[in-house]
């Protein structure tokens, strides 16, 4: 089994996932990026995830679908092109082998979905969508902050080895403003070091691993005392969970 992000836009990863030349993808915000690996690569897409409505995520589907015959499953709660089918908490589907949980997890939209998986010979994947991000969390565009709180909280509980599947690489400005709440943090700034290397080659630094998330994401750490003291200054002066994490998420909004 391969996994395999393929860069689309400016930032967007369509990650695909194959096996004895059968394909999966997620999120193909454009088709060509898609055909042109499976040309590349000779294989036979056979299904599309996806994790919420916007174009990024949704645009390329529908000439996916004309050009294979692909099955798509995308969120229940979001608008979804024709003929994709709705899929909910609690829900899998199953591919070579593998069985994806969906996960409900509103907050950056109304109805964002992600896929949870351990193919067979891997590592655990997680499909995440713009939820969470390598160092940061999506923007609150359909949602509020204890429902995404809520949400990063689910997907926090999955194994510490899950391979985190983000769709943007926003990683190195996600730690800029990490590193920013959190100066004395020794994994942030080791970790910070290593994503620049990658980023000077031109590589991705995803997908990153929810263990090292758990140290390092700010959005993950809202309940601990380095993140809450950086945020005990802002106004209104935050009380419970939902209030520190909404004031981190306000902040960053901001932040330059
Ligand atoms: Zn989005
Ligand atoms: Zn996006």
């Amino acid at each position: 089994m391969n996994l395999i992000p393929l860069p689309a836009f400016s930032d967007n990863y369509i990650w695909l996932l194959h096996h004895n030349g059968r394909a999966l993808v997620v999120d193909p915000g454009d088709a060509q990026p898609v055909l042109d690996a499976l040309t590349r690569l000779e294989l036979v897409l056979d299904l599309i995830l996806v994790t919420h409505h916007h174009m990024d995520h949704v645009g390329g589907v529908p000439a996916l679908t004309a050009a294979t015959g692909a099955t798509v499953y995308g969120p229940a709660k979001d608008t979804m092109p024709p003929g994709v089918m709705a899929m909910g908490q609690g829900d899998e589907v199953s591919w070579q082998g593998a069985d994806f949980q969906v996960i409900d997890i509103p907050g950056h939209t109304a109805g964002h979905i992600a896929f949870f998986g351990q193919p067979p010979g891997m590592t655990p994947v997680l499909f995440c969508g713009d939820t969470l991000f390598s160092g940061g969390c999506g923007r609150l565009f359909e949602g509020t902050p204890a429902q995404m709180l809520h949400s990063l909280d689910q997907l926090a509980a999955l194994p510490g080895t899950t391979q985190v599947c983000c769709a943007h690489e926003y990683t190195l400005s996600n730690l800029k403003f990490a590193r920013h709440i959190e100066p004395s943090n020794l994994d942030l700034s080791a970790y910070e070091s290593h994503c620049q290397n990658l980023r000077a080659q031109g590589l991705p630094t995803l997908p990153s691993n929810l263990g090292l998330e758990l140290k390092i994401n700010p959005f993950l750490r809202s309940r601990q005392p380095s993140v809450r003291s950086s945020l005990q200054h802002c106004a209104p002066s935050p009380v419970d969970d939902a209030d520190f994490f909404a004031a981190l998420r306000l902040w960053k909004n901001d932040y330059r």
